[in-house]
């Protein structure tokens, strides 16, 4: 049993905590350190139901404890590089489901040799592949998850401060990080008249699967620690309690941000 699978969640809040009656899917747990597995322990404690997608069979014995901590009864594979399967995944929901409150992605992907080197020898497959699965999907998923949102909704999705300035070794996703913040704003604009909200958690570094794919991930916790304001590396549970608010009414008139969770790292000029 892994740490995660005996952590007791506080179930005390479920009946009337803020997402009390409120129904979310959350794209992108791949096990107990990813951000959107944190995002997930929040919104249960306060009360939402949750479905789940993950990416590929493989991942599906690590899913399936977590999903089962939070009572989740909706978990279905899903590559997000696939139309076809966000499609069978919103129309499974829709038919479980008679209405959507929020959605998390929390999903990247580019090939381990585009976060290496220099970003000048990214192929056009590599582009391709990092801009589709990191960027496009917030857009795919979003439409699909819109004719549920009958109410409104809250959308979030996961970036990080390499969209605003050159970090080393992250590359291209570093572009499609900032074309994500865009289609943050775009989407925001799009949807706002719908009450349905678009915001990103710009996370500081945290030790996840997709973050160790990146060359000198190490140097990068050890440099936060430095120099942040606040001295230390966020915690993952820190960006759950973020995503929370985002989901939840406490953050009604916010939309269209980027929020950062880093510790105050951002901020530095130098
Ligand atoms: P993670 O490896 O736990 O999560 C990444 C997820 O993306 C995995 O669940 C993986 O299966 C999924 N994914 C990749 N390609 C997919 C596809 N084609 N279809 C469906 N799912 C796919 O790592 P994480 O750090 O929790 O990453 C979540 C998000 O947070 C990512 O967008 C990441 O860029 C962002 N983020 C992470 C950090 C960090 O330091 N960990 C910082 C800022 C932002």
């Amino acid at each position: 049993m892994t740490a995660a699978e005996t952590e007791v969640l506080d179930k005390t809040a479920r009946e009337t905590g803020m997402m009390a009656g409120k129904r979310g899917i959350i794209f992108g747990v791949a096990n107990e350190r990813s951000l959107a597995w944190h995002c997930a322990k929040y919104l249960y404690e306060q009360g939402a139901d949750l479905a789940f997608t993950y990416q590929g069979e493989a991942l599906e014995k690590r899913i399936m404890p977590l999903a089962e901590k939070v009572e989740s009864e909706f978990v279905e594979m899903c590559d997000l590089g696939d139309d076809a399967q966000i499609d069978k995944v919103f129309d499974k929901l829709s038919k479980k489901w008679d209405s959507l409150d929020f959605l998390v992605h929390a999903v990247a992907f580019a090939n381990k040799e585009d976060l290496e080197g220099h970003y000048v020898n990214t192929t056009r497959e590599g582009f391709r592949l990092a801009l589709d699965v990191s960027c496009y999907t917030l857009t795919a998923v979003t439409n699909r998850a819109l004719p549920m949102m009958k109410d409104g909704g809250s959308v979030i999705t996961l970036t990080y401060y390499g969209a605003e300035k050159v970090v080393p070794h992250y590359n291209v996703m570093g572009v499609a990080k900032a074309a994500l913040e865009s289609s943050v704003m775009y989407l925001a604009a799009d949807l706002g008249e719908k009450n349905v909200r678009v915001n990103a958690i710009s996370a500081g570094p945290v030790k996840t699967l997709a973050a160790m794919g990146i060359a000198g991930f190490r140097d990068m916790l050890k440099l936060v620690e430095q120099k942040a304001p606040m001295k230390r590396n966020v915690e993952a549970d820190e960006v759950g309690k973020t995503a929370l608010y985002l989901a939840s009414d406490l953050s009604s008139g916010v939309t269209g941000e980027v929020i950062h969770v880093d510790c105050g790292y951002s901020i530095l000029g130098m």
